[in-house]
């Protein structure tokens, strides 16, 4: 077709590990000879739509996108769910409009549709990515089974500051843990076949930058360098595209002056052009009007002519591309070619689910009922939720309890609670639809154990009641209402052990919901501590959405359970560790601070000239603080122990296309049997720019008995070396390097090699 940013059909044929195939190519464009300019630009646009079975209110916004669906001038609808609203929305485009192009149906399915899995910094916790492709597996079954078929996840935003809410999203602070779960999360979503009824097209989001809001104020700006650029944040997208997900999702945030939405280098010349990527980009809700308060466009004209020039297909809420595509090809702003190539990619998507084939394919009322909130789906939400759980101390080994305890006590604004385990960017999860603590903990024990429970404060003041708008939930949290801290207390002094939930409430973390202050909020430390005056043996369970400031906490408690906020199943995969059921074998996906003041804390920082010449884990120091991490990055304990020795290289020499095989042995020197993360780093000593000074370039989670030895063996090669150097190309840099193996960053056996040319 003669049309440069169309690739060639020999091109499409080599391209085999991206979604494109010939047949559809020809089919998209026999479809695209048939569009009008208004049809085109339709098909660009994406309207939200908070309607029921009946479709569009009367209200002016509803019947507005009404007559647009009917016209087929609209491309995708998100938020609308159920396959009764959505087969009444298709429905309208369907026997209304002229080419009877269907509608993608999107939703933000970020950690689960109904049965909810541990929000993704939790699951990401397991560094398990068999469970991770699984869970988002079973997201796209449910959401499929109810219409959907295109998912606003993951989001693979790197981000290592913890006063940011949206880090609960992702997978913490590092750039390969973040790469491997994000491709299993793709995997998951969209499985080996997008035309399947099962799944559901993926969105790699946001690119680029989000994570790195300036000091983790949401929607923030963004000042990072090239090269940060592309060896930090980059990675994970690149793998994305190379994996075949479908779409992409832009940002808010701009970079170094130039906002994410209009941002040609990255989306037009870098992801399309270099990385050869065929699918759609989709706008940030309405980030492409947002140009306008950035300062960067002067309407919403200007602003259209930017985004689609710059590789922005789709525009979400901004109602821009509507009002002005047809104007800027007019005056020939906008090319025919670049308007051609974004509708292109709505096409091939669609051709991709099979939409085209049968528009109604999704909406199945049998198989919603059979496929959402499926027992099986809980049972694995479940093993999900206890793998995520992270053992971060445990000092008077008070895990794993008997089930033959006298009695337990459960405390705390969270120990009975229903809904704050099923966290923020919960989908259609039903409000209160969680196992609470206290009673996953009531289904575990025998008969003869006493439970008892006490509240002792609220978290937060209800001031919007259950049902109403949770997403717009304003938080105002309780500090002056101690009246039920003495009861608690009385209690506390009669049981063996107590259990105290603590941490945050579902909304403190999410989109919009940046602190300065991530400690414990309102009364919880001053119930924590009176606790503790009358018994010593407290198990903190903590439920939150992002690292916490556990400073003092870890003082008083002698143990302390990461449990995030775990989803559907969250009291019983408790209960599985708390009663040893299950060994916990979690690792922690982002560092956790002494003071909120160290943010923005993570392990692989590069060294500055002092102290000098250290290649230890040493954080940048402050005076009233220590240097390190409270709790580290990998760090996660078990009931049992992992001793590590015979740490061998098959050479310490090698060339840049050779490998070096990396084993070493590790022994579970405890009694019981566990599951241990082994995780390799490495360092690369002098570079063309500074390194990090560790970096996590492996990782191997399995099973060891009581008492025996396995031998975990890594490749080193080029693609564990390369990084974007000074020539501002992906190489391997001749020089020394320094490789551990460990079960955390602490990670202290040692080795070292060097790469000649
Ligand atoms: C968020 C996106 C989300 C979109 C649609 C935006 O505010 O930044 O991540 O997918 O809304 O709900």
């Amino acid at each position: 077709n003669g049309n440069t940013l169309v690739p060639n059909d020999s091109e499409l044929v080599k391209n085999t590990t991206t979604l494109i195939n010939v047949s559809t190519e020809h089919k998209v464009d026999s479809v695209l000879a048939l569009m009008t300019i208004d049809e085109k630009i339709g098909q660009l646009v994406q309207y939200s739509g908070k309607w029921n079975a009946t479709g569009p209110s009367t209200s002016k916004r509803d019947q507005y996108k009404h007559d647009k669906l009917k016209k087929g001038e609209v491309g995708s609808m998100l938020n609308i769910a159920s396959v009764a609203s959505i087969r009444e929305t298709q429905r309208i485009v369907m026997e209304n409009s002229r080419l009877k192009i269907p509608l993608i149906f999107a939703y933000d399915v970020i950690h689960g549709y109904k049965t909810i899995f541990p929000i993704p910094l939790g699951e990401s916790a397991s560094w398990d990515l068999g469970i991770i492709e699984k869970s988002a597996a079973i997201a796209a079954k449910e959401a499929a089974a109810s219409g959907l078929n295109w998912t606003f996840a993951p989001m693979i935003d790197v981000s290592r500051d913890a006063r940011w809410g949206r880090i609960m999203e992702g997978s913490g602070e590092d750039t390969y843990l973040t790469t491997k779960i994000g491709v299993a999360r793709i995997n998951g979503f969209q499985g080996n076949d997008l035309s399947a009824a099962h799944t559901i097209a993926a969105c790699a989001k946001h690119f680029v930058g989000y994570g790195f809001a300036e000091g983790g104020r949401d929607y923030n700006t963004v000042n990072i360098g090239e090269f940060e650029l592309h060896n930090t944040i980059l990675p994970p997208f690149k793998a994305a595209s190379e994996v075949g997900v479908a779409t992409f999702m832009n940002a808010f945030n701009d970079i170094d002056g130039i906002p994410a939405t209009g941002h040609k280098y990255l989306q037009r010349d870098l992801l399309k052009k270099d990385w050869n990527w065929p699918g759609l980009m989709v706008s940030d809700w309405g980030s492409i009007g947002e140009m306008i308060a950035h300062g960067y466009a002067r309407d919403l004209e200007h602003a259209s002519e930017i985004a689609i020039n710059a590789g922005s297909d789709m525009d979400m809420e901004s109602y821009a591309y509507e009002a002005s595509l047809k104007t800027l090809v007019e005056k020939g702003k906008v090319s025919t070619a670049i308007l051609d190539d974004a509708v292109r990619r709505v096409l091939r998507l669609k051709f991709q689910l099979g939409l085209f084939d049968d528009p109604y394919k999704y909406c199945d009322e049998e198989r919603e009922k059979a496929d959402v909130y499926s027992k099986e789906n809980l049972e694995i939400a479940r093993d999900v939720a206890k793998k995520s759980i992270v053992l971060l101390k445990n000092d008077n080994q008070i895990l794993p309890l008997s089930k033959k305890i006298k009695s337990i006590a459960v405390i705390g604004p969270l120990a009975d609670d229903k809904d704050t385990p099923l966290g923020n960017w919960r989908a259609r999860a039903d409000y209160n639809s969680a196992v609470s603590l206290l009673e996953g903990v009531k289904h575990a024990v025998s008969k003869s154990t006493a439970i008892y429970y006490e509240k002792g404060i609220e978290l937060t003041i209800p001031i919007v009641k259950p049902g109403e708008n949770q997403f717009a939930r304003p938080l105002e949290f309780n500090t002056t209402d101690s009246s039920g801290i003495e009861k608690a207390v009385e209690l506390a002094k009669k049981v063996e052990v107590v259990l105290l939930a603590i941490g945050e409430d579902a909304y403190q973390t999410g989109e919009g919901r940046s602190q300065v202050d991530i400690g414990f909020k309102g009364l919880q430390l001053e119930l924590l501590e009176a606790i503790q005056k009358v018994n010593k043996n407290i198990v903190i369970v903590l439920m939150n959405g992002r690292p916490m400031d556990l400073s003092r906490a870890s003082e008083v408690a002698p143990t302390i359970l990461e449990c995030w906020h775990l989803g559907s199943e969250s009291g019983n995969a408790i209960a599985d560790v708390i009663f040893g059921d299950y060994n916990p074998s979690g690792k922690l996906p982002v560092s956790f601070p002494h003071h909120v003041g160290q943010e923005p804390l993570y392990y692989n920082q590069k060294n500055t000239g002092r102290p000098y010449g250290s290649t230890q884990v040493t954080y940048s120091s402050y005076r009233d603080a220590p240097r390190s991490a409270l709790y580290p990055f990998g760090h996660g304990l078990s009931y049992t122990t992992f001793s590590y020795d015979n740490f061998k290289l098959s050479t310490t020499e090698i060339n840049a296309s050779e490998h070096i095989e990396v084993s070493v042995n590790v022994t579970n020197a405890g009694k019981r049997n566990g599951e241990e993360v082994v995780q390799l780093y490495i360092r690369d000593l002098v570079g063309s720019l500074v390194r990090p000074i560790k970096e996590l370039k492996g990782f191997k989670k399995l099973m060891i008995k009581a008492g025996e030895t396995k031998t975990v063996t890594f490749k080193i090669n080029a693609e564990t070396l390369q990084f974007y150097t000074a020539n501002k190309k992906w190489e391997v840099e001749p020089g020394a390097f320094e490789v551990w193996v460990g079960g955390s960053s602490l990670a202290e056996l040692k080795q070292s090699f060097s790469v000649v040319e």
